[in-house]
């Protein structure tokens, strides 16, 4: 009998034929196991936000939210969906470096617990439309740390950044309390960087971040009601790595958590996820079309491919990387070829695994990509050859939910215009 990847005992086949493919699905028991294993581990004073940038959809933003995660966003669509999905504005932060006149508005009128400004002309502004609608802006600043995080996947500080504010600059800016008095500058944020799988880095950064935090709120005289230390929690995806051990993790952590909160009891303290808490519950299921060999390498053609899945190009690294793959319809089969996983783009970058221990690969097979629910769909050229998003299905407690339904031909189409050659706009200028 061949053995077959399940979600919750609902083979991968049936999925396929229910939603076609190619298709996101998402493992609701993972998403939990994954929320409890780090939450139940650490210091309660330690909120954890969910970054939707990792994946924006608002199914797996409720169910995180269910379980107890707040929401961390960056776009109006973001603060429209975390707010949809069930999220109390108290439990929302927003950021990001070039946040709209319009963003900033809806921020201040939903109530949302603070707004992240990342230079001084954008706490103006802010300043600005709290005066206007007669509030007090709830605002922290997201500071560029002089220090830089080893060992990190993608580095955010000690270097020149369009984010945050640099540390010397705050540091040099006293009057900021005064000079914006509409604003409520009540908080400290700090991302480090990406991809991080070493615990002891993450201790260490957090350490670093609570002690600026209070030496910023000290020369500032700012109240220090939220300190963000950011996260950048890691998950594993290639050869050679492993994965972060939430028990060592949260051991480093707590007495560090707990020294501060013992100093500053009222302080709300942040940790913003996103591909840690959503990565492994995804899995990126492709059909495969054609098989054939050029000159000696095999390859299987899929219906998916680098437009829903940009992150596993590997774009960064100089040697093509792999994420975990399998031939999702035959787990039992030993992998005794190699085989390079395309897909239906004009382009050799369409490349989603390049000699791939696999089976032997045929017509009809459904290959999947494991851990694959961060900087999917979210992070990929969906529209090349007009292809579009694919469908998103999330499997909880033994019931299959579309999340996200496929784009149509007709979805692609109808935001397009065919031009008139004999109407003119009123703005063209006459001939
Ligand atoms: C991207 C980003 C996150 C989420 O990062 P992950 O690596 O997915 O956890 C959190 N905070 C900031 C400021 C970010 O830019």
């Amino acid at each position: 009998m061949t053995v077959e990847f399940q979600v919750q005992g609902v083979p991968v086949s049936e999925l396929a034929r229910r939603y076609g493919t190619p298709l996101f699905v998402y493992d609701g028991t993972a998403l939990r196991d994954r929320f409890h294993g780090l939450r139940d581990r650490l210091h309660p004073a330690m909120e954890i936000f969910y970054s939707l940038k990792a994946n924006p959809n608002i199914s797996i933003c409720a169910l995180l939210h269910s379980f107890g995660a707040r929401a961390e966003v960056s776009s109006l669509v973001e603060l429209a969906t975390a707010l949809r999905a069930g999220v109390p504005p108290q439990q929302v932060i927003f950021l990001g470096p070039g946040k709209s006149r319009q963003e900033l508005a809806a921020c201040l009128d939903s109530g949302i617990h603070a707004v992240v400004c990342e230079s001084i002309p954008e706490v103006a502004l802010v300043d600005e439309l709290a005066r206007e609608r007669g509030v007090k802006a709830p605002v922290a600043l997201r500071v560029n740390p002089r220090f830089a995080v080893k060992r990190s996947g993608l580095a955010m500080g000690g270097k020149p950044r369009q984010f945050g504010i640099d540390e010397e600059e705050l540091f040099a800016t006293t009057d900021l309390v005064k000079r914006f008095p509409d604003v409520d500058l009540m908080g400290v944020h700090v991302y480090m960087g990406t991809r991080i799988l070493h615990e002891a880095v993450i201790v260490e950064n957090t350490t670093r971040i609570l002690d600026l935090a209070e030496r910023l709120s000290a020369a500032l005289n700012l109240e220090l009601r939220m300190v963000d230390v950011g996260g950048g929690l890691g998950v594993s995806y290639f050869d050679g790595e492993s994965d972060l051990d939430a028990q060592v993790l949260t051991d480093g952590l707590n007495p560090v958590i707990e020294d501060f909160t013992a100093r500053h009891p009222g302080t709300r303290l942040i940790m913003e996820l996103g591909r840690y808490l959503t990565a492994e519950a995804g899995t990126y299921v492709m059909g495969v079309r054609y098989t054939k060999t050029s000159m000696g390498e095999r390859f299987a053609v899929a219906d998916g491919g680098t437009h829903h899945h940009m992150a596993a190009v590997g774009i960064g690294s100089f040697v093509k990387r792999n994420f975990p793959m399998a031939v999702l319809n035959r787990l039992d089969e030993p992998a005794t070829e190699e085989w390079n996983v395309t897909g239906p783009l004009c382009t050799p970058g369409d490349t989603i695994g390049k000699k791939v221990p696999l089976p032997p690969v045929r017509p009809g097979d459904l290959i999947g990509v494991h851990r694959s629910g961060a900087y999917g769909p979210t992070a990929s050229p969906g529209l090349f050859l007009s292809h579009g998003y694919p469908a998103e299905v999330l499997v909880h407690e033994g019931r299959c939910h579309l999340v996200r339904e496929r784009d149509s031909p007709e979805d692609l189409l109808q935001r397009q215009r065919l031009y008139d050659p004999t109407a003119h706009d009123a703005a063209d200028v006459p001939h």
